[in-house]
């Protein structure tokens, strides 16, 4: 049994809906819509609407079509996506490239295609996002190489991002496809006043027949929220 939270779906797909005409009409409002900032824009407006969830036997959630249909066209929906994608273009990140993500090197063969992993990061004593801080993605004790240059590791923490990061890393080669295999990572977040906190997860994958060419907001695994410290706290702070 899992639990589903049915807005990731309706977001996401507004999303896609909403960059796709863009697109169509010449982005005359000189949006960015690098996968960067479609998932800032994710993040920003889940942040923003209420969750919706339901239990789900198979993990695949089956949710009513005409309530998605019109949840996704729902006005507030759209007009939040528009002041997302306004508000995180361009300036938020300026350190990354926003050309339009180009994958790297497509991987031949098999691979695990690894999802986009999202997190948030926020300050312990006061509950606020952070920002500022330094985000690392490792595997092994390396940095993990990123799926295209619209995705940095290290990454910072901006102001506007809500404490929100997020990494795609590269595909993994294997035999075959349709292998289950969970992968270790860790994240490891350093801010000026705060004790650095290193996070430990697996990311469950089922291998495929190829590399996944471009970004889907389908393919994502989430982390729980991340609270950091000032130095000297002893409390133990556990979810
Ligand atoms: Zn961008």
């Amino acid at each position: 049994m899992e639990i589903h939270n049915t807005t990731e779906e309706i977001v996401f797909s507004a999303i896609e809906g909403i960059c796709a005409s863009i697109e169509k009409e010449g982005n005359t409002g000189n949006f960015c819509l690098c996968d960067q900032c479609r998932t800032d824009a994710a993040c920003f407006v889940l942040n923003r609407i209420p969750p919706h969830y339901i239990i789900s036997n198979r993990g695949v959630a089956r949710l009513d079509q005409v309530t998605h249909h019109r949840q996704q066209k729902d006005a507030d929906t759209v007009s939040l996506v528009y002041e997302a994608l306004k508000r995180v273009s361009h300036n938020q990140r300026p350190n990354i490239d926003h050309t339009k993500g180009a994958v790297k090197k497509a991987v031949l063969g098999p691979v695990f295609n690894i999802p986009t992993i999202i997190g948030r990061a926020f300050n312990g004593a006061n509950f606020s996002p952070l920002a500022d801080a330094r985000v690392e993605l490792r595997r092994k004790g390396k940095l993990t190489e990123m799926k295209n240059r619209n995705w940095q590791n290290p990454c910072t923490l901006v102001a506007n991002t809500q404490g929100t990061f997020t990494f795609w890393p590269e595909s993994i080669p294997v035999k075959e496809a349709g292998l289950r295999k969970s992968f270790e990572y860790s994240i490891k977040i350093e801010a000026a006043g705060f004790e650095t906190l290193s996070h430990f997860f697996e990311v469950p994958v089922l291998s495929e027949a190829g590399d996944a060419e471009s970004f889907s907001m389908d393919r994502t695994f989430k982390l729980p929220d991340l609270y950091l410290f000032p130095p000297g706290n002893d409390e133990v702070f556990s979810l």
